[in-house]
């Protein structure tokens, strides 16, 4: 476990952001906020998948007219997201969202800024201001801004790094000057290293709690790396209160990762279970790469977090499976199942699924009605006699242990 770094606590409805607070997941819905049955649907599947707050964009008064109808329908806080339009923000303010993400940057002028503060104050509703690198760069003075980009030719991601802290200073200065101190501050960028960076330099900076985001990740599929890569780093390191992964894709990717990523850094328990599967060599005799997708889906309606492992053979799958509480290991056409170390089944290739979810559900019921217990990984498994392969001969020897 990692010594987190101590921040101020606030909070967003029902759910702590900072202090000792666990690590909340963020995710922001992807519909027209107007939509309600839609905008409704998609908060209702974060929530579903682990998502602890949902931000809902809110450019039109048609938006901040939806979220009184939205609001009542949602088990979990609304964050309401308010660019250039100050008025947005005191209409979500008066339909009851938990919290504002405000750039005061984006918003002409100054006395609108503080009458948004003070009926947020009026109600305890937090703000998240943040700096992004993609806005950064001063656009009203030109001299100032023809200064910035000399600095940042110099040394981009240094300099950047500084004009964000900058940035946030005059943001943060506006709130002190109101009196305002529920302020969750962010500085994002699309790239991991200046995201790094400047999270690490503005948390030696503020004691706010710090909002930890990647921008603009891109797909799923290499968004991911980049984010966890990112925030993860930031996380062992001590850093962040709570978190938001984005992907162009379905938000409820964005909740599954980041749940997955704190189950991962141990900083938060895993209800579900755990699937751990070998990545298939030359030894393979069945298809598991389909095995491990049917596998994961079923096993997502478990709620005890059990560790299940799926091993492509008898011969090394039994060592690499070591702690698992339920684990298959295939052969040519079969598959042996162990529960807690103990074999109990040997079923055909086209019952291996199903066999394997029913003995996982088998043992998660035990686990809930206090007749067994979840061993976290101190499970022994002694590997079973090989399977004889098709043609009727043995695979290597089982490794003696
Ligand atoms: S468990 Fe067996 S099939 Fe899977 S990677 Fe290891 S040796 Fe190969």
């Amino acid at each position: 476990m990692f010594t987190r770094r101590r921040t101020r606590q606030m909070k967003v409805g029902p759910v702590a952001i900072g202090g000792d607070a666990p690590v909340s997941i963020q995710s922001m819905t992807s519909t027209y906020t107007y939509e309600i049955d839609k905008t409704v649907e998609q908060i209702q599947a974060l929530a579903r998948a682990g998502c602890d707050i949902v931000r809902v964009a809110v450019p039109e008064p048609k938006d901040t007219e939806a979220l009184k109808h939205i609001l009542p329908q949602v088990p979990v806080p609304i964050v309401a997201d308010v660019h250039f339009h100050f008025q947005r923000a005191m209409e979500a303010i008066e339909a009851g969202v938990h919290k504002i993400r405000l750039n005061p940057g984006n918003i002409q002028d100054r006395k609108q800024v503080d009458r948004v503060i003070r009926a947020c104050r009026e109600r305890s509703i937090p703000i998240r201001v943040g700096v992004n690198e993609g806005g950064i760069i001063e656009r009203k003075d030109k001299g100032k801004r023809a200064e910035e980009k000399a600095k940042l030719e110099q040394n981009y991601e240094e300099e950047l790094v500084g004009i964000m802290v900058e940035k946030l200073e005059d943001y943060l200065r506006i709130f002190d000057e109101n009196d305002f101190g529920d302020v969750v501050i962010s500085a994002k960028s699309i790239d991991a290293r200046i995201v790094i960076k400047a999270y690490t330099a503005i948390s030696e900076r503020f004691d706010f709690p710090l909002h930890l985001g990647v921008t603009h990740a891109g797909p799923k599929e290499s968004g991911c790396i980049r984010s966890v890569v990112a925030l993860g780093t930031l996380l062992a390191n001590g850093i962040g209160d709570t978190v938001r992964i984005s992907y162009a894709s379905d938000p409820v990717f964005e909740v599954e990762d980041a749940k997955e990523m704190l189950n991962c850094l141990g900083l938060k328990p895993r209800v579900e279970p755990e699937l751990i599967a070998c990545p298939t060599c030359g030894r393979i005799e069945v298809d598991l790469i389909t095995l491990v997708q049917d596998v994961r889906r079923k096993l997502s309606t478990i709620k005890v977090p059990v560790k299940v492992a799926v091993m492509g053979c008898v011969v090394n799958g039994p060592g690499e499976a070591e702690g698992a509480d339920v684990a298959v290991f295939a052969g040519k056409g079969k598959g042996i199942i162990y529960v807690q170390g103990e074999q109990t089944r040997t079923v055909n290739e086209s019952e291996m699924m199903d066999a394997l979810y029913e003995e996982s559900l088998a043992f998660a019921q035990r686990v809930e009605r206090g007749e067994a217990t979840l061993r976290h990984g101190g499970v022994t498994i002694k590997p079973p006699d090989p399977l004889p392969r098709a043609d009727g001969s043995l695979p290597l020897p089982v490794i003696s242990r």
